[in-house]
């Protein structure tokens, strides 16, 4: 009689990629994948068993020696190829996107568009990954640097950027020479194994890429395998601050991007409108779901009278399944939707008061999505629950100071410090917040300032662990290591006997 190693479902399972190859684990624990717009399940996630994640690791750590000597041209040829399938099949990885995460298509596209231009940047690894020379150090003598790639990276990624985030990561790692063995969310893993698919129709060797799935288990697998050089991760400051301990415990490099509750100031000398339209739409979009949203709004001074206004605009969003016309998706999971709600409740108790109020919001063609409708919170002071926790959800909170010195002062005492913006017409304003502000990301009149890839994605305090950042080049700073070399072509060597001081050279 045949024995069965695997559960049977009706719904697929999520494979595993080892060698080039989508296998089906031999999982005995699974997560359910759920559209969170339906409430159905679409896919089993598995936690991948620990001989399949050794599998992986050693697969990726033999793949590597080989790939490390393939010219870098022919690496970049490999993502000019990928970036060229990224965009054939950016509807269907959309649609996929959308099922599993929840957002619009058109934000979906937006996601993977993010990504794709972190693909495309990674064509210029000839220029990216060039070390640094001097000429003559001595008599006869240059040092020269070369970036090496470190061997076998990990990428742990979060839900809510399904496709950004770990194109973030593996096109970077793999075009300077590295492995990357890629953990997906959970909750999300369908685009990543999209995105894995299309790497290896580009001509990503097998081993390259290797796809493992779960949750704790596979984080301290990455964490404690030796062969992993360095782990790249998104998330929130439970995992990440929990990985990047065990992560450089073990000797590895760990950058890990976490959590954060990004303010928008308003100066009453901003252009009403575009500074209402931004609010809104950072902090609402995606269901508030971003970890660049400005979620916290100041208004200075006179800008407060525009509050009235903010909330009559707000109120026209309506979420809804993210492939009909809705301007944004459900939250990812009913635990988070509550959540999100306890924290207005919580903060409505001690005096806040919510001016719009999504809680009781429902679709209803869609009764087991995990709703909840735009929300503007007013009145807000900084020891409310709704201001001191991320919210990650619909839910723009509204604070007054009087001052710019104000707002900055409260921006710096925040524990996170992803990222901000001012909304003012004054070039003084503007120079003195983007001097003074402690965040990694700083927009003037820019609702979502995340930077391309020819900068760096940053961080600062509780929204980082780490100290060299995502893409760009830090990016490829992070997956190499640089070494020196010292070289003596005297056409004439002297026979001085041994010298047993260190040289003073000239
Ligand atoms: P999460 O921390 O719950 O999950 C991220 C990853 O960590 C997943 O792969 C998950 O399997 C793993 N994980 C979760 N809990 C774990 C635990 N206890 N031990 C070990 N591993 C664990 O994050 P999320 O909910 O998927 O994503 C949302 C968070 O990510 C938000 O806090 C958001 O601000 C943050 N985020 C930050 C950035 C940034 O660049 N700063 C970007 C996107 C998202």
């Amino acid at each position: 009689m045949m024995r069965r190693t695997a559960p049977i479902f009706s719904v697929a399972t999520v494979k595993n990629l080892i060698d080039g190859k989508f296998t089906e684990s031999k999982a005995t624990k699974f997560y359910d994948v759920i559209n969170p717009a339906t409430g159905s399940v679409i896919a089993k996630c598995p936690q991948s068993t620990p001989e399949e994640m050794r599998a992986a690791v050693e697969n990726s750590a033999a793949a590597q020696v080989a790939w490390r000597n393939t010219s870098v041209g022919n690496r970049v040829r490999v993502m000019l190829k990928y970036q060229q399938l990224i965009r054939e099949n950016s509807k269907q990885i959309a649609e996929i996107l959308t099922e599993e995460q929840g957002k619009t298509l058109g934000d979906a596209e937006g996601d993977l568009f993010r990504g794709l231009e972190v693909v495309e940047h990674t064509c210029s690894m000839g220029t990216l990954i060039m070390g640094e020379t001097v000429e003559n150090v001595s008599a006869h003598m240059d040092t020269y640097s070369y970036r090496q790639p470190l061997g076998v990276t990990a990428g742990i990624c979060p839900f809510n950027f399904p496709a950004m985030i770990p194109l973030w990561m593996f096109p970077v790692a793999i075009t300077a020479g590295n492995a990357m063995l890629l953990k997906p969310s959970e909750k999300v893993p369908l685009t990543s194994m999209k995105l894995a698919e299309l790497a290896l129709q580009a001509g990503v060797p097998a081993g390259i890429v290797n796809v493992i799935h779960g949750g704790h288990d596979a984080v301290n697998f990455i964490c404690d395998a030796p062969e992993i050089r360095a782990i790249s991760f998104v998330g929130g400051n439970a995992a990440g601050e929990y990985i990047h301990a065990r992560g450089t415990k073990n000797g590895k490099r760990v950058q890990a991007n976490l959590g954060a509750k990004n303010h928008g100031v308003i100066m009453p000398d901003a252009d009403k409108d575009h500074a209402l339209n931004s609010l809104i739409g950072s902090s609402i979009g995606a269901c508030g779901q971003r970890c660049m949203a400005l979620s916290t709004a100041v208004f200075v001074g006179d800008a407060k009278k525009w509050i009235p206004e903010l909330a009559e605009r707000a109120s026209k969003l309506r979420p809804g399944p993210g492939n009909k016309n809705s301007d944004f998706g459900p939250m990812i999971t009913k635990e988070a939707r509550d959540r999100a709600i306890r924290l207005i409740t919580e903060s409505e108790k001690l005096g806040a008061k919510v001016l719009v109020d999504g809680r009781n919001v429902t679709v209803p063609e869609h009764p087991n999505g995990n709703w909840i409708g735009a929300s503007v919170v007013t009145d807000v002071t900084t020891e409310m629950p709704c201001y001191k926790e991320e919210i990650f959800g619909p839910a723009l909170v509204v604070l007054t100071v009087d001052t710019l010195d104000d707002a900055i002062n409260m921006i710096n005492k925040n524990p996170y410090g992803n990222g901000t913006s001012i909304f003012t017409s004054s070039g003084i304003a503007a120079r003195k917040f983007q001097h003074d502000v402690d965040a990694g990301q700083v927009g003037i009149n820019v609702p979502i300032p995340v930077p391309l890839p020819y900068f760096s994605f940053t961080g600062s305090r509780a929204s980082i662990r780490g100290d060299i950042n995502f893409y760009g080049k830090q990016g490829v700073q992070f997956y190499t290591q640089v070494k020196t070399i010292s070289s003596n072509w005297n056409p004439k060597f002297k026979n001085t006997g041994a010298t047993v001081n260190m040289p003073i050279l000239g």
